[in-house]
């Protein structure tokens, strides 16, 4: 076996023990695209090794999606097809792990109508609510991990040939999820592990805000809610069973309170927006909103985030990631969020997540926003860690911990 195939079976392996901690006897949907049917085969074949009763294999392909999206009207995308529902929810009431390989080309959809994947993604939640609600509320294991592809990987590589780009991709990918340490499945438990023991010391913390420094000229302080809850890494079903729903992953975070950030704050990565980049920008932050923006590339692009909604220009997530995350060590630009996401320190503007306040979950909308989690339509990442990032946790009382110096924890 070539040193490729047996680094990408490995890759199979660990996504189906670790991510989706697939059980004897469960059922697999795994939902990839057509340009990773190598990868789909190996996926599958150690599912079955873990003693899975099926894998039912649902292939998308992203050239025909864009052919629905450019012929079809918008109505088209306001009801989806009946077999999909039946499939996707029957397979949460069977129990089953829910595996997403994402290839994606990210400039696939540039110029379409924006109003049709919305549309789409909403029909999906009203027709496979019990799909959703399953996943939502800890009931199915889902995972989500990345597999090179040509399409994908000739804007991350664009002076390389295609064939070269996509095997540094793959290698890329490797990297990120640790499959260059010994033992890649010991490795991944440490990871859990460590991400306990932060989170944990976070949680206990009760920080009531963060304050950012750097020499870019960060000087931000951002408020905490009182039941703020920091997740991240591996995550838990309601039954115990510990799963990764992203790899890889390095992000540690929460939902900031949606009143209170204050200062001005610099990107340290560019960011990659339907298709656009935006570069070198600063926003700067009063009670919350954002009041003044400017980019060195892309201003319009920025501008356009944080016109989606009214809530649009207030804090969703506050998350922490060290300067030597094995994504940021790779150097790439990846244009997709599962891997520049956990490239460094960000924060996102727009949605904030109702599990990371306590009882976020049974909350209404109204009740959210009473308890500081904001609400939008939109949810943008974007980075600002540094190799000189200072975070310091203030408590009620005015008390300060160290929580990052020079970009690592500390
Ligand atoms: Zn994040």
């Amino acid at each position: 076996m070539s040193d490729f195939s047996e680094q990408l079976q490995k890759y199979a392996q660990l996504v189906i023990q670790k991510g989706c901690n697939l059980k004897p006897g469960q059922e697999l949907l795994l939902r990839v695209s057509t340009d990773c049917v190598a990868f789909a085969r190996l996926l599958t074949q150690a599912a079955y090794d873990c003693g899975a009763r099926h894998v039912t294999v649902n292939f998308n392909d992203e050239k025909i999606s864009r052919m629905h999206y450019d012929n079809c009207a918008l109505e088209v995308f306001e009801k989806i097809p009946e077999w999909a529902s039946l499939l996707n929810n029957s397979m949460a009431r069977e129990g089953a792990a829910v595996l997403t390989v994402d290839s994606s080309d990210p400039m696939a959809m540039v110029g379409i109508d924006p109003a049709k994947p919305v549309a789409s993604t909403r029909a999906a939640h009203v027709a496979c609510k019990e799909f959703f609600d399953a996943m939502d509320l800890g009931k199915i294991v889902w995972c989500i991990v990345g597999a090179a592809s040509p399409d994908w990987a000739k804007h991350v590589f664009p002076q390389l040939p295609i064939e070269e780009a996509t095997e540094r991709l793959w290698e890329a990918i490797f990297k990120t999820v640790r499959l260059d340490t010994e033992d890649a499945l010991a490795a991944w438990d440490a990871h859990r592990a460590s991400f306990v023991a932060r989170s944990t010391w976070l949680n206990e913390q009760r920080f009531d805000q963060l304050r950012y420094n750097n020499s870019l000229g960060t000087n931000l302080t951002i408020g905490l809610n009182p039941g703020s809850i920091w997740k991240g890494g591996g995550d838990v079903l309601v039954d115990g069973t510990p799963f990764f729903p992203n790899m890889p992953t390095e992000e540690i975070f929460t939902v900031p309170d949606r009143l209170r950030a204050n200062g001005v704050v610099y990107s340290s990565l560019p960011l990659v927006h339907h298709g656009s980049l935006i570069d070198d920008f600063r926003l700067r932050f009063e009670d919350g909103r954002v009041v003044e923006h400017q980019a060195r590339v892309g201003g319009d692009v920025l501008a356009s985030i944080f016109s989606v909604d009214e809530n649009a220009v207030r804090l969703g997530e506050v998350a922490l990631v060290p300067y030597s995350s094995p994504i940021r060590e790779t150097g790439i630009l990846f244009f997709s969020t599962l891997y520049d996401e956990n490239a460094s320190c960000h924060l996102a503007v727009g949605l904030g997540f109702p599990d990371c306040i306590e009882g976020g979950v049974c909350m209404s909308d109204d009740e959210l926003l009473a308890a500081g989690v904001n609400k939008s339509a939109t949810h943008v990442d974007f980075m600002i860690g540094t190799t000189d990032l200072n975070i310091t946790g203030i408590k009620a009382d005015g008390s300060e911990v160290p929580i990052f110096i020079n970009g690592e924890w500390a």
